[in-house]
């Protein structure tokens, strides 16, 4: 293709694009195609001779729409959203154009520089504290991982080697490369463990199995809103301590849990972590993949308080409730140092005379892989386009619409029970018990206006009927494809997750979706 050829191609390319966007109200969310579609439709081999861009980009339509699920409709509502807006596309055809796996300073200057100051930028507009900007005394900063997984991942690995080493040094051995050295790390690793709640994201236990350390989990309980206490985290560490004669170096708090979007108790936990002093050494990280968003309104930015002292690292993704398109995990240290003393490891043709001085940043030892893209570029845009008052108001919109949800389920008693607190725009139901198990009337209610589970047990309560039900009635939904709602098990109890924040969604949108629920699960009340 040459730059004629790609002007012209480009072109089509974002009318298509543009055409794409509008489209998506009046499209299904989910596909009706069954697995395997693809390969029939796709030649054995690749071409042997250059393809026109026309014939390509009409197999979108054909080919690839179909097989789309469309995380961009309004109608999406299910796990957490994963936006994109125009400036963020914009930011990665640059990102495209200017490719440098810029893993040193010098492999792109621009990268690493436009990076520090961007993450120093969303730092601010989190609200986050000073310790997390890259000109903090105590050598903070923020870099911008794949995914929160890889961010976990990444901390954990720092945590262990930070531990380990505090723990060699105090058997008097020096980090001088010898065999000793090793030998002692290796054995000071085999006891360590990490922790998170059991509400915590899959992501902490696999950054544990990565990183070759043990993991537990720690219960929470719905009378608590599945929120770590600081009881359950005393008795947990208490047990694997002294019990198990393991030593606890990582643990990782949630704000804005998958399941539910609930917050621990950030405040109680630290206080846990201060009763002793091999407490006071583990490493906390915060992992707010996805309410972290939320801080860059006013009224959540008091959560960020909590996270200025005995806090060592903070993620959120833009990628998801923050305009920003996949990949965008911003991550934030206390201590670069930490970072850096567990991933840097430099051969020679890595060596050149800026890193050498040390006055600049190499990305490549803030991270697991090497090079890196100019994901800068993109959050830089977004947020020059939007502003910080056009971020709080989607974030705004977002939460208005999800308190919209839960009032319309709450409206519904006789139908629906809400499980855990409605949080961050997320509402999690199920089919009210009674509901369930008592048969429908002809007026198409069950006539039972009684007290719910959660009115009368203050929690809801685990039940088989209700469990049946609210699964017919999510899998009802979502095989007809026009809202994609997700579902999940809380403490035995069988819920339906609904969130609807897609920067192009509005009331008629949820509206539209409750209706929805209300309509399948009468039908599926009825038999
Ligand atoms: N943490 C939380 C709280 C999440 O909800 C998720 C995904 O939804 C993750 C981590 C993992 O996110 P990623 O796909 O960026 O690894």
């Amino acid at each position: 293709m040459d730059r004629e050829q790609f002007r012209a191609a480009a072109h089509a390319a974002i009318d298509d694009i543009i055409n794409h966007f509008d489209s998506l109200p009046e499209r299904r969310v989910l596909p009706t195609i069954e697995p395997g579609y693809l390969r029939p439709q796709i030649p054995e081999n690749p071409p042997i001779e250059p393809q026109p861009w026309s014939e390509i980009q009409a197999d979108i339509e054909s080919k690839i729409q179909p097989g789309l699920t469309h995380w961009q409709s309004p109608n999406f509502m299910a796990f957490f959203p994963a936006s994109v807006t125009y400036p963020s596309i914009l930011g990665e055809m640059y990102s495209a154009a200017f490719t440098a796996p810029a893993f040193n300073w010098i492999c792109s200057p621009a990268c690493t520089e436009l990076e520090s100051i961007v993450m120093d930028w969303v730092a601010k507009a989190l609200g986050l504290p000073k310790c997390f900007l890259s000109t903090s005394e105590n050598r903070g900063g923020g870099v911008i991982q794949g995914t929160a997984s890889e961010s976990v991942a990444t901390m954990l690995i720092a945590a262990r080697e930070r531990r380990a080493r505090e723990l060699t040094f105090a058997e008097g051995v020096k980090d001088n490369g010898s065999a000793e050295y090793e030998d002692h790390m290796c054995a000071h690793r085999a006891k360590l463990v990490a922790l998170s709640s059991d509400q915590a994201h899959s992501s902490v236990a696999k950054a544990a199995l990565v990183a070759g350390t043990r993991f537990r989990s720690i219960p929470t309980s719905l009378e608590d809103n599945v929120e770590l206490t600081a009881k359950s985290l005393r008795a947990t560490l208490t047990k694997v301590e002294e019990e198990q004669g393991l030593v606890p170096f990582f643990i990782n708090f949630t704000m804005g849990t998958t399941n539910s979007c609930a917050v621990d108790r950030f405040a109680e936990l630290k206080a846990v972590l201060n009763e002793r002093e091999s407490w006071r050494r583990i490493w906390v990280h915060i992992d707010a993949a996805y309410a972290g968003a939320a801080l860059v309104e006013d009224e959540y930015q008091h959560i960020a308080q909590n996270f200025a002292e005995g806090v060592d690292s903070f993620n959120m993704n833009m990628h998801k409730w923050l305009l920003v398109n996949f990949d965008a995990s911003c991550l934030f240290v206390r201590n670069r140092t930490d970072l850096t003393n567990a991933l840097d490891i430099t051969p020679a043709y890595l060596r050149n005379p800026y890193s050498e001085t040390g006055t600049v940043v190499d990305y490549r030892n803030w991270q697991i892989s090497l090079g890196r893209r100019f994901r800068s570029l993109k959050i830089w845009f977004v947020m020059r386009s939007y502003g910080l008052n056009g971020m709080k108001a989607h974030i705004r919109k977002g939460i208005k619409l999800g308190n919209l949800f839960a009032e319309k389920v709450q409206s519904r008693p006789e139908l629906f029970e809400i499980v855990t607190k409605p949080a961050f725009a997320l509402t999690v139901l199920r089919v009210r018990s009674s509901a369930a198990s008592s048969a429908f009337t002809s007026n198409g209610t069950n006539g039972d206006n009684g007290t719910s589970e959660v009115a009368k047990h203050g929690v809801a309560q685990v039940d088989e009927k209700a469990n049946e039900i609210t699964k017919k009635v999510y899998e009802l939904i979502n095989s007809r494809g026009e809202v994609f709602l997700t579902s999940s098990v809380i403490a035995g109890i069988y819920v339906i997750r609904v969130v609807g924040v897609s920067p192009q969604a509005d009331e008629a949108h949820t509206l539209r979706a409750f209706d929805i629920l209300v309509k399948t699960t009468e039908e599926v009340l009825r038999g």
